[in-house]
């Protein structure tokens, strides 16, 4: 009995000094600097509403309203592309006129652009699935249809670059070019349904304005009222629009 417990206390003591010599050794601190590192990035800071606090921006769509509905503003679910919905879609019939919000220089203008087949949209929806979140180049390519996107530079929301994007549209004015600057309320074109379903297979149906404002700053690219509860989502929305 004597032996084997002297056995055990000596297998113990033995067991704890292998450790103690391998804690510190070179490839053990090599293994947490390596899992350190690649550990996921944090989202280090959330949209405060205090950020455009004084932020006055024209409605693109000349007497639409900021909607109430929570599925057209941001942070709704978009469960066909697997991804969360970062702007605003103000409804407004096939060919209503589009301004911009504020003044700043056009980086995107599909003029080109031609309509995806149906099939072909379908395939990228099956993408997104398999990829559990809607993919930039799907997103940027094929859902945001014909699109028009502007820089506002750093002056709009102080510390922040401010972009916009003018999505689904069916019309875009020849003046806007990428390098064009426009004037807060110029006429940029007009509202469709470019990038989804319903142009796929030739109908007019389902006609609106997908519309976002982007601040980015310190590596992050943050929505407008991203992750903000409504209905504050929704006063702070209306409020930073100037009646039009
Ligand atoms: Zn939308």
């Amino acid at each position: 009995m004597r032996t084997l417990l002297f056995f055990y206390i000596f297998t113990n003591i033995c067991a704890a000094q292998l450790y103690e010599s391998t804690k510190n050794s070179p490839l053990s601190v090599l293994s947490i600097i390596t899992k350190k590192s690649y550990q996921p990035k944090k989202i280090v800071e959330d949209f405060n509403p205090l950020w455009v606090d004084s932020l006055k921006l024209i409605l693109p769509c000349k007497n639409v309203p900021v909607p109430k509905r929570t599925m057209r503003l941001p942070n709704a679910p978009r469960k066909y592309r697997n991804g969360i919905h970062r702007g605003i879609d103000f409804f407004a019939n096939w060919g209503t006129k589009v301004n911009a919000v504020a003044s700043g220089t056009v980086v995107r203008a599909d003029h080109n652009y031609k309509e995806v087949p149906a099939d072909f949209r379908v395939d990228m929806l099956k993408a997104s699935a398999k990829v559990g979140t809607t993919p930039s180049d799907i997103f940027n390519n094929i859902l945001l249809g014909k699109a028009v996107f502007l820089d506002h530079g750093f002056e709009l929301v102080p510390g922040f670059r401010v972009i916009t994007i003018y999505a689904h549209l069916s019309h875009i004015e020849k003046s806007i070019k990428p390098g064009y600057k426009i004037s807060a309320g110029e006429l940029i074109g007009k509202s469709g349904n470019t990038g989804m379903r319903e142009s796929t297979i030739g109908s007019k149906a389902g006609s609106h304005l997908h519309w976002e404002l982007i601040l980015q700053k310190d590596k992050e690219e943050i929505y407008l009222g991203r992750n903000m509860p409504n209905p504050e989502l929704y006063y702070m929305l209306n409020r930073i629009f100037k009646r039009s």
